[in-house]
């Protein structure tokens, strides 16, 4: 078990063109077991690059459909909803990424050197799948969805954990940590997403979809009550999506949640530069596997800008902006343009940019992707929405 995810945008190609002659029925039909870290056939481990978009959602189901029909497809197509409805939910509702890291900071003071939670990140619960899912992740930096449902459930009832703390222990050792992703699934298993309706994990279950590796009987609570917390905010609205000037010069700023600066809509003669905004460190105790990749992926964004956009590019090491206000007069540019920056640390990272650039003469503008504009007015509630209106969403943006 080590860390096998290159940070790079042609790893995420290479898996994409592997996994998807299996992302249809055989998806469907065994998607949902964990047969352990050297098995991994039955999904995508797509998590980590879409995390970052070294690869984007409208690319996969792009590949998926060139070979599936949706019928067939459908649940591997959903799963990649599930991802983009977080992301929608989340930016209606920015209060809840702040709630959860007030609720963090008090958690975390108030269970500092507590022994079950020692012990819970040190996997010396006695829970023995517990435990490897510890191991498991400090490794290699991904768990099986089965295994962050499990394993969130039995942090949350069996051993009784502020959910918080959990979440945080996720965002920090996964390669996919992700504001919306993870936060609002733990809220999900917890049932404070849908109220009242928690995530109970079984021995029988974890049995049956492990194919017998672990026996949890007698170790879980299998009859917990969901926990009990504020109704979250309603929807805010979305801002109006804007679109790229046609015809003025721009330099791009890339921000470490989309990572492909050259699948902009912008012709290259309008591009005059690029500038790299640094991975987030702001969030405290990332794990060294996690930084890395990180920063590896943003090289690679920097190697592919100079490659395919074929202009000065500039990766920061902070985010101060004297030297992109450089950049910008040196060609002209009164205008930085990004993907938009979604609720999470990359926003207070791009806002202190921002800050910066008042008086210079140069704004930034962000530019919301087809893909994220197409779905996310549908993610104001629960899930369902979004998905009944996958096929036609679809046909709407020309992946069908
Ligand atoms: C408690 C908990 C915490 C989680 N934390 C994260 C996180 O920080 N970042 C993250 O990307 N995902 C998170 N997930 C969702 C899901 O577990 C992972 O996206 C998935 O396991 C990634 O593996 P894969 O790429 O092999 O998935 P596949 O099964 O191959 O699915 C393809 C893609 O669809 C998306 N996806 C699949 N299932 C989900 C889901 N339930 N929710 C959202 N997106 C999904 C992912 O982008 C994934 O790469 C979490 C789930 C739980 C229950």
């Amino acid at each position: 078990m080590t860390h096998t995810c290159p940070p790079t945008r042609e790893d995420a190609l290479l898996r994409l063109k592997n996994f998807v002659p299996r992302a249809g029925g055989a998806y469907a039909k065994s998607r949902n077991f964990d047969l352990g870290p050297d098995d991994r056939g039955n999904v995508s481990v797509l998590s980590p690059y879409l995390r970052h978009r070294l690869i984007s959602e409208d690319e996969v189901v792009r590949a998926v459909l060139s070979k599936h029909r949706i019928s067939a497809a459908d649940k591997f197509i959903q799963e990649i909803c599930w991802r983009t409805y977080w992301k929608g939910w989340l930016e209606q509702r920015p209060a809840v990424w702040s709630q959860y890291l007030s609720e963090l900071a008090r958690d975390r003071e108030a269970m500092a050197g507590n022994a079950h939670y020692q012990s819970a990140i040190n996997g010396q619960t006695g829970i023995t799948a517990f435990d490897h899912w510890v191991k498991e992740l400090n490794q290699t930096g991904y768990l099986h969805n089965h295994a962050r449902m499990w394993f969130a459930s039995i942090w949350i009832f069996t051993i009784k954990l502020p959910w918080t703390l959990g979440a945080d222990f996720f965002y920090r050792n996964l390669l996919d940590g992700d504001p919306a992703s993870n936060t609002l699934s733990w809220r999900w298993v917890a049932g404070l997403h849908t109220r009242g309706k928690h995530y109970v994990a079984r021995a029988e279950n974890i049995r049956t979809y492990t194919e017998g590796r672990f026996d949890a009987t007698g170790d879980l609570n299998e009859t917990p009550d969901p926990l009990e917390g504020p109704e979250a905010p309603p929807a805010g609205r979305l801002k109006a999506p804007m679109s790229v000037p046609p015809g003025e010069p721009v330099v791009l700023l890339v921000n470490e949640d989309d990572l492909t600066p050259e699948r902009w809509p912008i012709a290259s003669e309008h591009v005059k530069g690029v500038v790299l905004l640094p991975a987030d460190t702001s969030y405290p105790g990332l794990a060294e596997h996690v930084l890395s990749f990180r920063s590896g992926a943003i090289a690679d964004a920097a190697a592919r800008a100079q490659r395919v956009v074929g202009c000065p590019v500039l990766a920061l090491a902070a985010p101060a902006s004297e030297d992109a206000i450089a950049l910008c007069r040196a060609h002209g540019v009164e205008r930085l343009v990004t993907a938009q920056v979604p609720v999470g640390p990359s926003r207070d990272t791009y806002d202190a940019f921002v800050g910066q650039l008042a008086g210079s003469g140069i704004a930034a503008m962000e530019v919301r992707r087809d893909w994220d504009s197409a779905f996310w007015p549908y993610a104001r509630a629960g899930f369902f929405k979004v998905k009944e209106r996958i096929p036609e969403t679809l046909e709407r943006i020309g992946l069908m």
